[in-house]
């Protein structure tokens, strides 16, 4: 970064293009903040002109940088923004924030102080969680435990309080909610939880024993968790992370098939406000046509299609192998049983009547498209951790130096490994071994950007990819990750007990091979346990 603004410097007398680079720059942050968030076809183009028009601008300048930047950003951008995913979406938010940093430092001749921060980019998002429990003991020990994994946490001693704070009615997204309390009946409590709910607050609730008839009354109650005391923190993070969905990945893309353009319409304009994203192909064979332009979340067909039949089109997904896990649902103009029949025998998931009301429909497909992406990441994580496994976390890391080439760049790699590990196992038993496991990798998927790398690479061993090369600050990181994971306390039911684990860094140098810069890390990480274990150190 120093050495585009050692070029830059040369050119700051004139206002001209300070002004011109301030303006055009701030237009691409901008128009890309909206557009990585509603991927809409209008905010596409206009990213995709911008970006040329900037390109075209500083090609009269010396600022090559800047130009070999832009190119990048033009050769990753896909011909549509429903081929968006995560993954380009990353690759880009690292390229601009590359942008911003050069553009923001006082040291930058054209320092620009408008406000497109960089927090519209990666960071991420932290769910504000509120505790209700009138034992004091129980709300620091969660606050401590939540707090760890990054969790914006308030407490609460009493449901009146609580009630009263407007701030926390207004902003809380997830309360905690101790059944026992002194202040309010067992009846009072679902009232307030049945009050949460309309409010859109989830709500977890807390009991010192598992009883059916709660948990009963609990889901009668609309609540969507309920754990025991005492928690085990990682269940109670996987509980908080699946009831504020915090694994669904949106805006929800949906490939519609129907020739009647009207319907389609209709549903689009009203998916617009749902943060779901609806492509309307009027015949089959346009449908199939574009289906190598990505993965949907979701496929509706029309049962009643010309031609080629809805229930054909189905057939055709259901051969594919990348469609497994995309959940196809009908749409028909009746609800005979021989249809229904005729759907499900097709490989259908479901089938909606096409006369309901909007709300249904899309209520229908939002849970349909939920429980598709949950099963889909089961099904390709690492099944204890959730996290990539082996062989997906080198797929990410071979892309992430690519793109990082690319842009003059490099990527860092951590290799951790858990401190005698064979001891948990044999202390505690396998069981508690796992837990332990569940828990760093919680604990590294809540501590790193999303545009950065987790992975399982093996039994007790964790990879993560930064895409940066500022070793300091990356080292910095995983030595507050360790320190947190030293102060998580596991549980085998008789006593609790702490681990740790040792961490090697290294960097891509400019002719490494992804497999030479991860033995590096390796070989940092083995000095480590030969110096010791529990530290992170750098190659
Ligand atoms: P060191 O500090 O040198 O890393 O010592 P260590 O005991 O951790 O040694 P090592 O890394 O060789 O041992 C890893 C052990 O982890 C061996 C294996 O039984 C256990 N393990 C691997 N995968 C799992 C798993 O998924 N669950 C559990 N519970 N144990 C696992
Ligand atoms: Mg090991
Ligand atoms: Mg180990």
């Amino acid at each position: 970064m120093n050495n585009i603004l050692m070029r830059w410097k040369g050119m700051a007398e004139q206002d001209s293009i300070k002004h011109e680079y301030q303006s055009q720059f701030t237009d691409v942050i901008k128009t890309w903040a909206m557009l990585r968030q509603n991927k809409a076809d209008d905010q596409f183009t206009q990213f995709r002109n911008l970006i040329d028009a900037f390109r075209q601008w500083a090609s009269q300048t010396q600022l090559d940088d800047l130009i070999a930047l832009l190119d990048t950003i033009t050769t990753v951008l896909p011909s549509s923004p429903s081929l968006m995913d995560n993954g380009l979406i990353g690759d880009v938010d690292t390229l601009l924030n590359k942008l911003i940093v050069a553009s923001k430092q006082p040291s930058n001749p054209f320092l620009v102080k408008v406000q497109p921060s960089p927090e519209v980019l990666p960071a991420r998002a932290v769910t504000r969680i509120a505790i209700i429990d009138d034992s004091e003991l129980a709300r620091i020990s969660t606050k401590a435990m939540l707090d760890r994994f990054n969790f914006d946490v308030d407490v609460y001693d009493s449901v009146h309080k609580f009630r009263a704070s407007e701030q926390a009615m207004a902003n809380t997204e997830l309360v905690l909610l101790d059944v026992v309390m002194p202040d309010i009946t067992e009846e009072q409590l679902f009232d307030f939880a049945e009050e949460l709910r309309q409010k859109n607050i989830k709500v977890i609730l807390v009991s010192g024993s598992d009883s059916v008839n709660l948990r009963l009354k609990a889901v009668r109650a609309g609540i969507g968790g309920y754990v025991t005391k005492p928690f085990d923190i990682n269940l109670l993070v996987s509980n908080i992370r699946w009831i504020c969905n915090l694994d669904v990945t949106k805006p929800f893309h949906v490939m519609l098939l129907d020739n009647d353009q009207a319907f389609g319409d209709q549903l689009r304009s009203y998916a617009t406000s749902m943060d779901i994203k609806i492509t309307l192909f009027n015949s089959s064979e346009s449908l199939i046509n574009a289906l190598d332009n990505g993965v949907p979340d979701l496929f509706l067909l029309e049962v009643d299609v010309p031609e080629i039949s809805g229930i054909e089109v189905c057939k055709i997904l259901r051969q594919q192998k990348r469609f497994d896990y995309v959940p196809i649902v009908f749409l028909s103009g009746d609800d005979r049983l021989e249809t229904k029949v005729d759907a499900l025998s097709a490989g259908a998931d479901d089938l909606v009547i096409k006369h309901n009301p909007p709300d249904i429909i899309f209520r229908q497909m939002e849970k349909r498209i939920v429980r598709g992406q949950r099963i889909r990441s089961m099904a390709v994580k690492d099944s204890l951790t959730g996290l990539l496994n082996h062989g997906q976390m080198m797929d990410a890391a071979s892309s992430a130096l690519k793109l990082a080439r690319r842009n003059n760049s490099s990527i860092t790699v951590a290799m951790l490994d858990i401190d005698n590990f064979k001891n948990v196992n044999d202390t505690h038993g396998h069981m508690v071994g796992d837990n332990v496991i569940v828990g760093l990798a919680q604990l590294l998927k809540t501590s790193i950007r999303d545009t950065d790398v987790v992975g399982r690479y093996g039994g007790e061993e964790f990879i993560v990819v930064f895409h940066s090369e500022d070793l300091a600050t990356i080292q910095g990181k995983l030595q507050e990750i360790l320190q947190t994971f030293t102060q998580l306390r596991f549980n085998d039911g008789d006593h609790t007990f702490g681990c740790s684990f040792s961490c090697g860094l290294a960097t891509a140098t400019p002719n490494e091979t992804v497999k030479d810069v991860i033995n590096r890390a390796d070989q940092v990480m083995y000095e480590v346990k030969r110096e010791g274990k529990n530290a992170v150190k750098v190659a």
